[in-house]
């Protein structure tokens, strides 16, 4: 049930980001490439890392020297040896300051502008998808917000990574570049613990993993009988199952007791086997040194130096390793990304010239033998071929049961989907829909659907948005608009006019006012065609007189098709289309249709009872 639904989604996730952590190369070219703006940012940030890294190996210059200063016999000289390597440390001490945090500022800003950048690219890119995308189960838009979220963060850590590794990189390099140059023979014999303290890391590193992951399958058993036996605590009590249930449930918990045991007793012997061998290694480094002096082929200076520079090299090594773990979600991520990134719509990706929209009649529809299924739902035959043609400006009623494929038609018709076979003409030119410009022809299509949708801003904003610049509306259109759909209500109330606030999903509006408003924009583009779906089915019957006498308004002049419940909606239409299952059943005026005693004759029949 849920929480093992939820384990077994958790245990996919994990397995899928070790395969595509493994096998997906980052394209960092690419990723960086939504820098470009800020690349001088780039050299303060490499720069200021690489001097943070080298910082610490630098140190042991200073500290050796001083450890060697103090064996100095002569006072004097001492005194002024250590004075130059306090100003050593010091100029140490200011780089390593003024390294991180320019570098660390650098990157911020970086990363920032890169995450900006990125979301607004997926934003955008989830925009010109074709809505059968939506469909799709994987892009719910849960899933799509987490990717806003989450991808642009993790991979713009894919770049801020380069800032750790720089730091690492520097600190290896100069730390064995000091130890080579001062005593190459004890650096070779330190650098064969290197592996031995990468492993050590290792260990410690995965067994604290393993220790801290609470989230084990006894204890989730264990829950799932609590979840089980509080849901249905009638037929637990009915049934006196409490005792084998508290058994039950003791068995599970003594598992993942005992679980817990053996990974902390683990974690524990990792723990020493890692600082173990850090102690180790010193051992053998300092006996070897002992060797390597009394021979007469090294002093203190230099084994010190050796030993230390090896050991930052180590350190800054291991600290490469362990941003392994955190970049294999940044490269799901990042993989998961530029795939939807690439992705190409299936409709927008034609875009053909415009050169001959301007002369078609829009209003004139056509639909030839037109068969349609969902690309996600293909074994439901939706459209099993529908012919009609409708001249421009004739009103068209469609009705039918529900499920018969009505909107799917206006879906059709918008062109959010393409049908499989079959052909939507447009104009008494017949041009085929998909070879017209698609934002050209969504601009003849006024769409007004059961519940408004309105975003969180003014009226004006709501009817005015999507227009483009030089599509100017005159003030004295919208009065015209305001009129015809009835918005005398803004200017009542306390209202502020076309300044009113919506609210969120255009909450502060009664429903009625809310489709008004959806109404009149749909009018303030003029559209040549108009879509109404089951506009008035959401109302109570005042609201739906009004505005149903808005529709009949915006309908004047245009084509139009609307999807009515109430058969009386569409008596006057100039043409009715009865669909069933999938086809158009019946054609023709009221009058005609009533004659034929079909299909449509039965419907009115029913609604009056
Ligand atoms: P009507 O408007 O006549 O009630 P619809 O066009 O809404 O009918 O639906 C026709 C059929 O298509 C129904 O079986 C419905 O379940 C299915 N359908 C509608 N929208 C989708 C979609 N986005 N994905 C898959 N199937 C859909």
């Amino acid at each position: 049930s849920e929480s093992k639904r939820q384990a077994r989604e958790q245990k996919e996730e994990e397995e899928r980001t070790k395969q595509i952590s493994k096998q997906y190369k980052v394209p960092m070219g690419r990723l960086l490439s939504y820098n470009r703006p800020e690349w001088p940012f780039f050299v303060p940030a490499v720069l200021g890392a690489l001097v943070a890294g080298a910082a610490m190996p630098m140190c042991t210059v200073a500290l050796v020297g001083s450890m060697n200063a103090f064996y100095k016999t002569d006072k004097e000289e001492m005194r002024s040896d250590l004075e130059f390597m306090s100003l050593l440390f010091v100029i140490i001490g200011v780089s390593c300051l003024l390294g991180s945090t320019i570098s660390n500022g650098c990157f911020a800003i970086l990363g920032e502008a890169m995450t900006q950048r990125l979301r607004v690219n997926i934003l955008t890119t989830m925009f010109r998808q074709e809505v059968g995308f939506h469909d799709n189960p994987e892009n719910t838009p849960g899933m799509l917000s987490k990717a806003l979220e989450l991808w642009a963060f993790r991979v713009s850590s894919l770049c801020k990574s380069i800032q750790a590794k720089a730091s690492a990189i520097s600190s290896m390099v100069v730390g064995l570049t000091l130890a080579f140059a001062y005593c190459w023979q004890m650096a070779l014999i330190m650098l064969g613990s290197i592996p031995i303290m990468i492993v050590a890391n290792a260990i410690q590193m995965l067994v604290l993993l393993g220790a801290t992951k609470n989230e084990n399958e006894d204890l989730t058993m264990a829950q799932q009988i609590v979840t089980d036996s509080v849901m249905n605590a009638r037929t637990v009590q009915a049934l006196g199952v409490e005792k084998a249930l508290v058994a039950m449930y003791v068995s599970w918990v003594d598992k993942s007791a005992k679980g817990m045991w053996c990974r902390n007793i683990a974690a524990g012997f990792g723990f020493g086997v890692s600082s173990g061998v850090m102690f180790f290694v010193m051992a053998g480094g300092f006996y070897a040194a002992s060797l390597l002096i009394k021979d007469g082929s090294a002093d203190f200076e230099g084994v010190m130096m050796a030993f230390m520079g090896v050991f930052y090299a180590g350190m800054g090594a291991g600290q490469a390793a362990v941003m392994v773990g955190d970049t294999a979600k940044a490269k799901v991520a990042c993989h998961d990304m530029f795939k939807l990134l690439d992705r190409q719509s299936l409709i927008e990706g034609l875009e053909p010239s415009g050169a001959t929209e301007e002369k078609l009649d829009a209003g004139t529809i056509e639909f030839q033998e037109v068969r349609f299924f969902y690309p996600f739902r293909p074994e439901i035959q939706v459209l099993k071929g529908i012919s009609f043609k409708i001249n421009a400006g004739q009103s068209v009623g469609l009705v039918g049961p529900s499920g018969g494929g009505k909107s799917t038609v206006m879906c059709l018709i918008q062109r959010f989907y393409d049908p499989q076979t079959g052909k939507i003409l447009i104009g008494s030119q017949q041009k085929s829909l998909d070879s017209l410009n698609i934002r050209w022809w969504r601009k003849q299509i006024g769409f007004v659907g059961q519940e408004p949708i309105l975003f969180n801003t003014s009226v004006r904003n709501n009817i005015l948005y999507g227009l483009d610049e030089n599509e100017t509306v005159t003030e004295e259109y919208i009065k015209k608009c305001e009129k015809m759909c009835n918005l005398g209500f803004l200017y009542k109330n306390q209202n502020q006019g076309l300044a009113t606030e919506v609210g969120p999903r255009g909450s502060r509006l009664s429903g009625g006012q809310k489709q008004r408003v959806a109404i009149c924009r749909a009018l303030i583009r003029d559209p040549k065609v108009m879509l109404l779906d089951e506009a008035t089915s959401a109302l109570d019957t005042q609201s739906e007189a009004i505005v149903q006498k808005a529709l009949e308004a915006a309908r004047e002049g245009r084509t139009s098709f609307a999807i009515a419940h109430r058969l009386s909606t569409v008596q006057s239409c100039d043409v009715i289309l009865v669909n069933a299952d999938g086809r158009v059943v019946e054609k023709g005026s009221h009058s005609e249709l009533m004659a034929m005693k079909g299909v449509y004759y039965k419907l009115q029949m029913q609604s009056q009872k």
